[in-house]
């Protein structure tokens, strides 16, 4: 871990007026959710481009069922870790605005992030593309997947977004406001491919503010859009980041 990085993000998040945090699939991997990147796990299993297509849901809703009951499983026993933990400290310490993520696993949310936005969506509820009733995820259990809409029986959709499928207007809106408001972006875990939330730290930089990425590998956004890339996993470097700013403060 590059100590000298390290503290240079405390620096620049305590001269900072507002942070927010940007995150991706990365952030999650140590809590076993594999990112589309990983050498194995479920996206080996299910090509994205094939299961996670909102015409793939159209055309065979069972076929995409089977790997939404894996995705189910796997975040329903996931935990936090150290990385999503760090950054609901920095929240409480009143150092971070929001965390915008594209994940759609909750462990933000589980970890004490309180101003999280879902880009993406969430598992929480399920909406049936038939009839719109849109019913509550929270309670269901592995046994009662794939879910039945109540009213008329199709396959319901959990709320996540599919490549294809427009962004939640109010999460893209309060999204945009937050990264062209923030002075500083700690963008984590995120391949930066996927747009428009790979427009998130553009905005930001465009506003003239300091862009700070962490991640195991470079991304289009290193050397361009980014500050400065701290190598390493999010889980050892964002409590690292925390302990320094308490350290500096
Ligand atoms: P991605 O899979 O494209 O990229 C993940 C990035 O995280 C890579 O750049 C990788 O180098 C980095 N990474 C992996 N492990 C890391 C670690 N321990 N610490 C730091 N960085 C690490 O993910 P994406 O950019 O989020 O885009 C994929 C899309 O798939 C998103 O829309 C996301 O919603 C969805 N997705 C979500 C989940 C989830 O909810 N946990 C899981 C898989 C995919
Ligand atoms: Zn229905």
């Amino acid at each position: 871990m590059n100590q000298q990085l390290i503290q240079r993000a405390a620096e620049d998040i305590l001269r900072s007026k507002k942070t927010i945090a940007f995150t991706g699939a990365g952030i999650s991997v140590e809590s076993g959710i594999p990112d589309f990147r990983s050498a194995e796990g479920l996206w080996q299993k299910y090509d994205p481009e094939e299961y996670a297509h909102i015409h793939a849901f159209y055309s065979d809703p069972d076929k995409v069922w089977l790997m939404l009951k894996d995705m189910f499983t796997l975040v329903m026993t996931a935990k936090p870790n150290p990385a999503h933990i760090g950054l609901a400290e920095l929240e409480r310490m009143g150092l971070l605005s929001s965390v915008i993520t594209q994940n759609v696993d909750g462990l933000h949310q589980a970890a004490g992030s309180r101003n999280v936005i879902e880009f993406h969506g969430s598992h929480r509820t399920l909406s049936c593309l038939k009839c719109s009733t849109t019913t509550d995820g929270t309670s269901l259990k592995i046994e009662d997947l794939p879910a039945r809409c109540p009213r008329c029986s199709s396959l319901l959709k959990p709320d996540v977004v599919f490549f294809g499928e427009p962004i939640p207007p109010k999460a893209q809106a309060y999204s945009f406001k937050e990264s062209k408001s923030c002075r500083a972006v700690l963008v984590i875990g995120t391949s930066a491919i996927v747009y428009p939330a790979a427009s998130i730290p553009i905005m930001a930089k465009e506003e003239g503010a300091t862009v700070i990425e962490i991640n195991m590998e470079s991304t289009p956004l290193t050397g361009q859009i980014s500050d400065y890339l701290i190598s390493g996993s999010a889980g050892k470097i964002i409590p690292a980041i925390v302990e320094e700013v308490r350290r500096q403060r």
